[in-house]
C-alpha cells in the first residue's frame, strides 16, 4: 500500500493522523501485512478486527463500521448473550444513524455496548468486533454527530469482505476451521463435513495424517495448548463412515470439455474432483493399480487405513472422475496422444516417487538387501510379501525413514535401527512419529552417516559408516553434519533401506520441450495458476514443489482446477490474487488473545497401547469419541478476523 497517502490509521492501538496535512509531510505508517485479496495500492479504506485505515478522505467511516458490524453479525454464534445481543444493538443503531434516524444518546449507547462486548464476550470474534466501531467513534466523532444532527441518509458504497483466522491462513486450503468446529460443537457432523469438503476432498485422510499447520498457529497455544483440529476433522469424516452416508454430488458448472490428469495422487484427485463438479469430463491416468499416490503407497496403513482412503476415492469417482489404472503416461500413452484424443487441458501431478541416492559407492549395483525407502513402502502397501531378516538398518531422519522402520516392526523384523547424520533436534520427522517408533522398539543412532556398502557375493552384509559432528548451519538453517576424522566404523546389517529423500520422475514429459523443468528437477509451473511454460499444460503438487505434504498437494489441486476452468472458459489462466498466501498471517497472529472465559482442558487423542500395535498394521491413533469431540470443539476461541475494504478495482 502507498502508505504516504494514508489520511488516518488506527491499528493495533497505534494512531497516525494525517488529516489536513499535505501528502508530502504525512507521517509514514508501518506496513500492516494484511492478507488482502487485492492490490493494496488500490485500497481506499479498510476496516478490520484491530482498527481501521482511511486512504481516500471521502470514505465514510460510519458506513464502513455498519458494514463491518453486519459481517460480524453473520458469524455470531449465539453462545453468549453479550456477543449476540451486543452486535445486534450495534448493527441496529448504526443502521438507524445511516438512514437519518439517529437520536441523542446513540453514540453513548454504541460506546457502552461496545465496551461491554470487548470486556465480556466469550469468543475472540465478540471481543474484537467493537474495536473498529469504538475507534471510529473516538477519532471520527464529528461524522457521527453530523448524521445525528442533520438527519441525512447516506448511500452505501460496495465493500470487499474477507473472513479469516490465523488457523485458516495457515491452512494451505484455507478451510473455514472455526466454522466446521462450531458445527461439531452443535453436533452437526454432516454440515461440518460438508463445509470441510468445500476445501478438501480427502477429509478422513487428512483428518489422520495432515501435518496440521493450523494447530501450530492456534491461539489456544497461548493458553493451554492447541485445539485438536486434525482430530476434529477426522471425527466429522468418521461419523459419515459410521452412519454409512454417501454425500450427495452437486455439479454446479457446465464445463463440458475433456480434461486429463496425469497421476491419481492427492493433487490429481483434488483437481479432478473440482473439475468434475464444474462440469468437465475428467480422466485421470494412473500408473499404479490404486489411487491416492503417496497416501496409498507411501503412508503405512497403521497411520492411514486403506479403507478410509478407498472410500474417499470412490466418492471422487462418484462425482464423475474416471480413473484409468495401470496406465503410465510416457509409456502406455503420451502427452501428444492426449491432445489427439481431444483433451483440452492436461494437469500433470506425478509426485516425487524416485528415491534419492545416498551417494555411496555400490548402492546402484542392485545388491540383494539394499532397498530404496519409497519402493519398500510401496511394496508393503501393495501387499507384496516381505520376508523379515535379522538386522535392518534404515538410513535417514525424515517421516519416510520412520515409516519404513515402524513398518519393519509390524512385518516381524526384530532388530530395527535408524541411522541419522544429525542430532535428534535436527531430525525432520515429526516428534510424535519419532516417539512412537522409539516406544515400539526402533533404535535410533544419531550423528552417523554411511560411506560405503559392505557386501559378500551378491548380498549386502553391512554399511561402512563415519561419526559426524555438527558444524555451521547450512542453507536449510540446520547445523550441517561434518565427518569426524578417524571415526570410521562398520554397522552389520542384513538389509539396508535408504530413505533420504525423493525426487520427481518427469519422464512422462519426454519430448514436451516447451515445458520448462527447474534446476531442482521439478516442473517449473506458476504457484498460483499452476500453468507450466506450455499453454494448456498445468502442474502442481510434489512434482512442482518437491516432496511436501498432503494438504499442500490438495490445495494446489484445488487451485489448478480453478485455473484450468478459467483457462478453458476465458483462454487464459489469470492469477487470482492471494489464492495461496499461507504464511502471510503475521498481522493475524500478532494479536495476543486475552485469557478466555472458554477454559476447558484439551481432550487427549488416544493411541492403541504399544502391545496392541504389533504385529500387523492396526490403526495406532484412536479418534475422538462424540462427547470428547464436542468438548474439544467447545475450546475453540473463534478467532475469526473480519475485514472489509473499499478499492478502486
Ligand atoms: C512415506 C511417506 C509418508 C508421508 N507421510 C505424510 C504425512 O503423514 N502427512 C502429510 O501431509 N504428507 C505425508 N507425505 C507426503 C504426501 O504424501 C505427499 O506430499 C502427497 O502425496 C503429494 O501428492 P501429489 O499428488 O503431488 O503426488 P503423489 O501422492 O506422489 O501422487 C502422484 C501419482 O502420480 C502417479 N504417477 C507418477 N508418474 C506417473 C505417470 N507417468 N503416469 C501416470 N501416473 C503417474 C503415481 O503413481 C502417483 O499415484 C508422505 C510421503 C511419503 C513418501
Amino acid at each position: 500500500m502507498d502508505f504516504k497517502k494514508v489520511v488516518f490509521s488506527s491499528w493495533a492501538g497505534k494512531v497516525v493522523d494525517n488529516r489536513g496535512l499535505e501528502a508530502e509531510v504525512c507521517a509514514p505508517v508501518e506496513e500492516l501485512n494484511l492478507p488482502l485479496e487485492c492490490d493494496p495500492a488500490r485500497v481506499k479504506a479498510f476496516m478490520g478486527w484491530d482498527g481501521f485505515l482511511v486512504v481516500d478522505e471521502k470514505a465514510n467511516v460510519v458506513d464502513m463500521a455498519y458494514a463491518y458490524a453486519r459481517e460480524v453479525q453473520k458469524l455470531a454464534c449465539g453462545e453468549c448473550a453479550v456477543g449476540r445481543i451486543g452486535i445486534s444493538v450495534i448493527v441496529e443503531t448504526l443502521g438507524r444513524l445511516l438512514k437519518g434516524e439517529g437520536r441523542e444518546g446513540d453514540i453513548e449507547l454504541l460506546q457502552w455496548v461496545g465496551k461491554g462486548m470487548k470486556d465480556n464476550a466469550k469468543c475472540v470474534l465478540g471481543q474484537t468486533a467493537p474495536v473498529p466501531v469504538l475507534d471510529s467513534i473516538e477519532y471520527y466523532r464529528e461524522a457521527y454527530l453530523d448524521l445525528i444532527k442533520n438527519k441525512k441518509a447516506i448511500s452505501a458504497p460496495a465493500y470487499h469482505v474477507k473472513v479469516t483466522a490465523p488457523c485458516m491462513e495457515a491452512c494451505p486450503a484455507h478451510l473455514d476451521i472455526p466454522g466446521y468446529i462450531e458445527l461439531i460443537r452443535n453436533q452437526r457432523q454432516d454440515a461440518s463435513l460438508e463445509l470441510i469438503r468445500q476445501g478438501v476432498c480427502l477429509p478422513g485422510t487428512l483428518g489422520r495424517v495432515c501435518t496440521a499447520p493450523c494447530e501450530e498457529v492456534c491461539k489456544r497455544n497461548d493458553i493451554d495448548g492447541p485445539l485438536a483440529i486434525r482430530a476434529l476433522k477426522r471425527h466429522a469424516a468418521d461419523w459419515e463412515m459410521e452412519v454409512g452416508q454417501i454425500p450427495p454430488v452437486s455439479i454446479f458448472g457446465e464445463g463440458g470439455e475433456k480434461v486429463s490428469v496425469v497421476g491419481a495422487g492427492p493433487a490429481g484427485l483434488a483437481a479432478g474432483y473440482n473439475l468434475a463438479l464444474a462440469g468437465y469430463r475428467v480422466t485421470i491416468f494412473e500408473e499404479l493399480s490404486v489411487a491416492g499416490g503417496m497416501a496409498a503407497v507411501g503412508i503405512p496403513a497403521y497411520r492411514l487405513p486403506k479403507a478410509v482412503l478407498d472410500r474417499e476415492v470412490d466418492i471422487i469417482r462418484g462425482a464423475g472422475v474416471e480413473i484409468r489404472f495401470n496406465t503410465r503416461v510416457g509409456r502406455d500413452i503420451t502427452i501428444a496422444d492426449l491432445w489427439k484424443n481431444g483433451y483440452k487441458a492436461i494437469f500433470v501431478a506425478v509426485g516425487a516417487h524416485k528415491g534419492r541416492a545416498m551417494g555411496v559407492e555400490g548402492e546402484d549395483r542392485g545388491y540383494e538387501g539394499f532397498v530404496d525407502g519409497v519402493k519398500f513402502l510401496r511394496d508393503v502397501n501393495l501387499g507384496k510379501r516381505v520376508v523379515p531378516v535379522g538386522r535392518v538398518v534404515v538410513v535417514g531422519g525424515g517421516d519416510v525413514a520412520v515409516d519404513c522402520a515402524r513398518s519393519c516392526l509390524r512385518l516381524g523384523f526384530k532388530d530395527v535401527n535408524i541411522l541419522y547424520r544429525r542430532s535428534r533436534v535436527e531430525m525432520p520427522a515429526r516428534e510424535g512419529e519419532i516417539e512412537g517408533a522409539i516406544e515400539e522398539g526402533v533404535k535410533i543412532s544419531y550423528l552417523v552417516a554411511p560411506t560405503g556398502i559392505l557386501t559378500e557375493g551378491t548380498g549386502l552384509v553391512g554399511l561402512e559408516c563415519v561419526k559426524m559432528e555438527l558444524g555451521e548451519p547450512d542453507a536449510s538453517g540446520r547445523r550441517s553434519p561434518v565427518p569426524v576424522e578417524g571415526s570410521e566404523f562398520v554397522v552389520n546389517a542384513d538389509m539396508v533401506i535408504a530413505a533420504i529423500g525423493q525426487e520427481a520422475d518427469l519422464s512422462c514429459l519426454a519430448g514436451e520441450d516447451k515445458v520448462k523443468i527447474s534446476r531442482y528437477g521439478t516442473v517449473d509451473a506458476d504457484p498460483e495458476t499452476c500453468q507450466s511454460s506450455e499453454k494448456g499444460i498445468f502442474s502442481a503438487g510434489d512434482c512442482v514443489t518437491g516432496p511436501a505434504i498432503l494438504i499442500e498437494a490438495v490445495a494446489a489441486g484445488n487451485r489448478a482446477a480453478r485455473s484450468i476452468d478459467r483457462y478453458l472458459r476465458k483462454g487464459e489462466a489469470v492469477s487470482s490474487a492471494g489464492a495461496s498466501r499461507a504464511g502471510q498471517s503475521a498481522a493475524l497472529s500478532a494479536q495476543r488473545e486475552k485469557e478466555s472465559t472458554i477454559s476447558r482442558a484439551p481432550q487427549p487423542v488416544g493411541c492403541l497401547p504399544v502391545a496392541g500395535r504389533i504385529p500387523g498394521f492396526p490403526e495406532v491413533e484412536v479418534g475422538l469419541t462424540r462427547e470428547a469431540a464436542q468438548e474439544e470443539a467447545k475450546r475453540c476461541l473463534r478467532c475469526y478476523r473480519v475485514m472489509l475494504w473499499q478499492s478502486d478495482e
